[in-house]
């Protein structure tokens, strides 16, 4: 064993995963210097939005005397103006009564339904492609290459991100109806589908899941001749390192992606990193050279969030350090339209200016990220840049995954819009009066408009 993983070692041996939650927000905030009646108004909030951190975020991650500025902790912890003012106080007034009241019950489900807790259809979205077939629970097959499997025993996270666009699911609100236990259907259904070349196990957060379960899940795919990629969306390697380091079950959890990679199929690590900061300690980056020496590849993405990672020079020293660790960068998203999404939004026309103005300073080995990416209902459009055409200035796009195949790779415009944050605000340009995308009215086709 190295010097370097003895050391890790002996810095993380007896850590034991353990959570905070609303329970201990009050001792947390208190920690980053806020005041009583600041702290009630962060309670208020987190009736409502989900939160949950762990003990190695809150003490090698937060930079505590930067709380509550502080990247990290903006990250993790609710926030007293992201939600309305007038929520808030009838919040701590109703919590005054009582936190254990209908009323307070109430209220908190009237807010999270204005704060579209389902965007793009994601709840009728676990339906095959094909008219013809049954919905199975925890699978979804929007793009022809591409199914994402929900797994029931992954529907947490060892910490929240205050931003996450399945707040929901973590507030009781979503689970049950998209996930599934059930793994011999999903299976069968990638088996009797040759199109599908990759299976993406998403949640929550599948490493969760202990290696026994995962396992369970990850096997009988591993004899399907046309799948060619097994990817895990997780936040784990910036949330909970340890579990590929001292977790009991880490030496397997790699045994199991070396039968991945054995079995002759690519393992792609979907890693979820949203600041450099994330990739500083050291247990970070022996879990990063644990992970890689099974053959799996590390890819990176993340959404570009206000007040946590929205400037250049972030985004460009997390690319250049994933890179210099072999992990590659995939996606930098644009942040969803649900939840608090006016709190952290940043409009289209900045997005991109912050995605160009740091793209063009990694060298080519990092431009293999895209974006920034809306993964909206038609699909995945990337803004590729501003331009002016015929005295109109417009929005350059172009969809980077589509439900219509046809579309992807395929360029389209919309009219310039300095506030606009996502895709429901914009208008086609130059003449056009439909995206292609829509139907075409005109043609009486209003039935059969994308869900
Ligand atoms: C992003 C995404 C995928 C994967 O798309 P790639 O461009 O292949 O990474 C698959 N399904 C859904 C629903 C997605 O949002």
């Amino acid at each position: 064993m190295s010097a370097s993983s003895n050391a890790v070692r002996s810095l993380s041996v007896g850590q034991r995963y353990r959570a905070f939650t609303h329970r201990n927000l009050d001792e947390l905030t208190a920690r980053a210097g806020l005041s009583a009646e600041e702290r009630l108004a962060v309670q208020a909030v987190a009736q409502v939005l989900p939160f949950r951190v762990n003990s190695y975020v809150v003490e090698e991650l937060i930079d505590w005397s930067a709380a509550p500025d502080d990247p990290i902790y903006r990250l993790v912890f609710p926030q007293a103006d992201m939600l309305p003012a007038e929520d808030v106080s009838r919040l701590v007034d109703l919590m005054r009564e009582g936190t254990g009241s209908l009323e307070l019950a109430a209220y908190v489900r009237e807010v999270r339904a204005r704060l579209n807790p389902h965007p793009a259809g994601q709840m009728e979205l676990n339906v095959p492609r094909q008219a013809n077939e049954e919905a199975l629970p925890g699978l979804q097959h929007k793009y022809q290459e591409t199914v994402l499997f929900f797994p029931k025993q992954g529907q947490t996270c060892h910490a929240y991100c205050t931003y996450c666009f399945r707040w929901a699911q973590f507030v009781g609100d979503a689970d049950l109806k998209f996930a599934s236990k059930d793994i011999a259907p999903m299976v069968d259904y990638v088996r009797e589908h040759e199109e599908v070349t990759n299976v993406l196990f998403t949640g929550g957060d599948p490493m969760v899941m202990g290696e026994a379960v995962l396992s369970r899940y990850i096997e009988p795919l591993l004899d399907i001749e046309h799948l060619e990629a097994i990817r895990i969306g997780t936040k784990s390697l910036a949330y909970w390192p340890q579990r590929f380091v001292t977790d009991p079950d880490a030496d397997d959890t790699l045994r199991l992606f070396e039968k991945v990679v054995a079995s002759g199929k690519s393992l792609a690590f979907m890693a979820h990193f949203s600041h450099p900061r994330e990739m500083e300690p050291d247990i970070v980056q022996e879990a990063v050279r644990r992970i890689r020496s099974t053959g799996a590849v590390i890819r990176t993405q993340a959404p570009l969030i206000r007040g946590i990672n929205d400037d250049a020079a972030t985004w460009e020293r997390m690319w250049r350090t994933h890179l210099r660790h072999g992990l590659v960068p995939y996606y930098m998203f644009v942040e969803r339209d649900t939840g608090p999404q006016d709190y952290f939004a940043v409009p289209l026309a900045s997005a991109y200016d912050i995605f160009q103005q740091a793209y063009r300073r990694v060298s080519g080995l990092a431009r293999t990220v895209r974006g920034p990416s809306m993964s909206a209902t038609p699909g995945k459009v990337c803004v590729d840049g501003v331009m002016e055409l015929g005295g109109e200035k417009v929005f350059m796009l172009h969809f980077i995954q589509a439900r219509d195949a046809a579309l992807v790779g395929k360029p389209f415009f919309a009219r310039y819009d300095e506030h606009a944050t996502w895709l429901h605000d914009l208008k086609p340009a130059l003449g056009a009066s439909r995206f292609p995308w829509e139907a075409d009215l005109s043609l009486g086709e209003a039935a059969n408009l994308p869900g």
